[in-house]
């Protein structure tokens, strides 16, 4: 590290932008296969809230594959092998993963930040890697129209950073600075539904996941372990100054409606955070020194819990190529080095989106038109509709694929420095 004019000036191999389970797989799969790599987080800490918990079994399968399995099975977790549904009253096996050709029967629910912690601490253990928290990426770096590093802001050793690398992730999330500064549009999808997301006790919830749709709406649900649980309402995407106006007793009442325990948790608006869960698809996820992953690459939307798998299967198709493409060059890596993460990942994340939509489509026509169907229609429809639809094919595909992807990927422990 040197100082030049106020700003610290330092050099690694890859620098990877954004401590989420993309960033955090891929710096540990890069630190294990002797690449030098530096991790910039903005926060100071890995603690955040409203994330996914969910994680597919085919996450399971990877971490097996890296020979972290069982440390990550010791930490707090749930296994989700039934998803609970109720419609009308009724409770509904919608999807059993028990019954799919999965390497493992269940999917993990289980809270990012110790998730995240464990792959930082495990890619400490080799000297190629360096975490930065409290570091946020302000810009790229550019010479002859290659990307050769990020400016960043240490606000713990408060200075300026300017980090030349051969490649900077992006792993930056649905809001990806590195995206943005590259110029490369998100390719956002129009959505007419938002979540409204709120935290509630450990012991107001209890199961580890439901979901649970009534005439009044439709209200999603989380038991975290002894910290919190989190519900999630979905409401027409703009209404939410209205939902404000009405005021809280009115959310409350109408929440009640559906589930009158979470309801009496929800005490004011300060407890709540509207999320907006549009999906995205980036035009390109390459160029000269730059790749783009996870959802800083392709915005994921909530359906059907993907967006972890896919960061994660992003990290480890990823790693391979990265690993691959440092062999033998010098300096910036070029996108053509690159290309071959993209060609593999986005006919997969194609597949997942278009599932993921459809779905979406179904629940924002019952978001927008719940009020005006009266219940002695809606109630046997939907009853119907649950009744029937865990038996057809194309939904059986549908939850396949999202529990197994559409594509498998392995992990390139031929790259590992130390077996696994
Ligand atoms: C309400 C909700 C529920 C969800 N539920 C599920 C679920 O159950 N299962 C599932 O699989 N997916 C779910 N998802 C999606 C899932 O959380 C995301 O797809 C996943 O976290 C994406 O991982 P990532 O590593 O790409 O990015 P992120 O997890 O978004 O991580 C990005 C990181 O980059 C950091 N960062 C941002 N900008 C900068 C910068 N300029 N400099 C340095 N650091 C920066 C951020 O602080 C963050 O830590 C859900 C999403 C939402 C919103």
């Amino acid at each position: 590290m040197t100082e030049d004019e106020g700003t610290a000036t330092a050099t690694a191999d890859v620098v990877v932008v954004g401590a989420g389970p993309g960033g955090c797989v891929l710096s540990y799969l890069l630190a294990r296969s002797g690449v030098e790599t530096v991790l910039l987080e903005r926060h100071a800490d890995l603690d955040r809230e409203f994330r996914g918990y969910f994680f597919q079994p085919l996450v399971l399968r990877l971490f097996e594959e890296m020979g972290v399995l069982s440390d990550v099975l010791a930490l707090d977790h749930d296994e989700i092998r039934s998803p609970a549904v109720t419609a009308f009253g009724r409770s509904y096996d919608v999807v059993d993963i028990s019954t799919l050709p999965a390497s493992h029967d269940y999917g993990l629910l289980m809270e990012q930040p110790p998730l995240l912690r464990f792959f930082i601490d495990r890619a400490r253990e080799f000297d190629a890697f360096e975490f930065r928290p409290a570091t946020t990426a302000n810009d790229l770096l550019r010479e002859d129209g290659r990307v050769v590093g990020v400016s960043a802001t240490d606000r713990e050793r408060d200075e300026k950073l300017e980090l030349r690398s051969r490649l900077v992730v992006g792993a930056d999330g649905r809001y990806s600075t590195v995206r943005e500064a590259a110029g490369i549009d998100p390719g956002l999808f129009d959505s007419d539904v938002e979540l409204l997301w709120f935290k509630l006790p450990a012991d107001a919830v209890g199961t580890a996941a439901q979901g649970r749709i009534e005439g009044e709406g439709i209200l999603l649900y989380f038991g975290l372990g002894a910290e919190d649980a989190q519900a999630g309402w979905f409401v027409e995407k703009g209404t939410y100054p209205a939902i404000r106006e009405r005021g809280i007793d009115a959310l409350r009442r109408r929440i009640a409606a559906v589930d009158p325990t979470i309801a009496r948790h929800l005490r004011s608006f300060d407890q709540c955070s509207l999320l907006r869960i549009e999906p995205g698809l980036s035009e390109t996820w390459t160029r000269d020194g730059l790749l783009l992953l996870g959802d800083a690459a392709h915005v994921a939307s909530p359906v059907g819990g993907q967006g972890n798998g896919l960061a994660i299967q992003d990290a480890v198709v990823a790693h391979s190529t990265v690993v691959t493409a440092l062999e033998g060059a010098d300096g910036a890596l070029p996108n053509e080095r690159l290309a071959r993460f993209e060609s593999r990942r986005r006919p997969a994340v194609e597949e997942v989106l278009r599932l993921q939509r459809r779905g979406e489509r179904a629940l924002s026509w019952y978001v927008r038109h719940r009020d005006s169907i009266p219940a002695w229609v809606g109630s046997p429809l939907t009853r119907a509709l649950f009744a029937v639809l865990p038996e057809t094919a194309s939904f059986r595909r549908t939850w396949e694929t999202f529990a197994l992807g559409p594509e498998p990927v392995s992990v390139d422990t031929a790259a590992f420095e130390s077996p696994p």
